[in-house]
């Protein structure tokens, strides 16, 4: 007869791959049954906390970037941009008036109730004095930028305000984090585990600042702020589907010029078009044009 003894007990895989199997074929499924149950209610409750603690405002899965991490990266990608001398920014001092439009422009958006972060984040818009570029992009936390060039191509306040929805809705659904979660994900845990987590984050930070790798998103992404923009809008004085005006005007001047970093990603002008007036249908929104109050006086006060 077999007996059970001290040592036996680091066998017990053996025990019951040979021995139970053989002499009580059915306690093994029970066990593995057993086994199985405690492995799904472990589990369960991982999941449970997982989503409990581990959802942003917007309902993403967030498990490594608080939203202050956001703001500062953000800041840092500020700075970076500020010493940087390619970078000619509009001062607020000295272009009081361009700012106090673009601001209010940027405020009704902002308090359209519909922005997550509004509070938690800078929001801070900066005008980039370059009339040959196309283009505004959004830092992490807040950090919205604007190229003169673009402002003056789109000569339309509803056109701007869709853009400014897009790149505030790249900011508000935390783009770059989810960005750098993804790429991040598993070496960041490891880092974790042998407690190297602070060099692991400067790293982190060193190339977001360093290059715009943190500033450009995926198809899903582009897509996902066109329709965020339609739906901060919808609840302004702007026509909501603003967002498609960019495109409308590319198309019909056949123009390609800088790629701007809302044309970067793959969904093509056609596409977005079509996209955006989809959700403006669904959303049942207003489209009729705000009237451009004040748009050539903004213009006209730039440089
Ligand atoms: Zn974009």
């Amino acid at each position: 007869m077999y007996a059970l003894t001290k040592a036996d007990v680091f066998l017990y895989p053996r025990i019951t791959n040979t021995y139970l199997q053989e002499h009580f074929p059915g306690l093994q499924v029970i066990l593995q049954i057993a086994l199985m149950k405690k492995i799904l209610a472990a589990l369960s409750v991982f999941v449970l906390l997982f989503f409990v603690f581990a959802c942003d405002k917007n309902n993403n899965v967030s498990l490594f970037f608080s939203p202050s991490d956001d703001v500062a990266l953000g800041q840092q990608v500020s700075d970076e941009i500020r010493a940087d001398p390619n970078f000619e920014l509009l001062s607020r001092a000295a272009y009081a008036d361009a700012y106090v439009y673009l601001d209010s422009m940027v405020n009704a958006i902002l308090n359209s109730g519909e922005v997550a972060y509004r509070d938690e984040f800078a929001w801070q818009v900066t005008i980039v004095q370059d009339d040959n570029t196309l283009n505004a992009f959004a830092a992490p936390g807040g950090y919205i930028y604007v190229y003169t060039g673009l402002i003056k191509y789109l000569n339309d306040a509803d056109a701007l305000a869709g853009v400014m929805g897009h790149e505030i809705a790249h900011a508000d659904l935390r783009h770059t984090s989810r960005n750098l979660q993804r790429q991040y994900g598993v070496s960041f845990l490891l880092s974790l585990l042998v407690g190297e987590e602070a060099s692991t984050l400067e790293t982190i930070a060193a190339q977001v600042a360093g290059t715009a790798a943190g500033l450009s998103f995926s198809r899903e992404f582009e897509t996902e702020s066109d329709e965020r923009s339609v739906e901060y809008l919808a609840q302004t004085g702007f026509a909501c589907d603003g967002a498609k005006l960019f495109f409308e005007r590319l198309e019909a001047s056949g123009q390609g010029g800088n790629t701007p970093e809302f044309l970067s990603t793959h969904p093509s002008p056609e596409n977005r078009i079509e996209n955006i007036t989809d959700k403006a249908t669904e959303e049942n929104c207003d489209t009729t044009p705000s009237g451009n109050g004040g748009y050539a006086a903004f213009v006209n006060s730039l440089p």
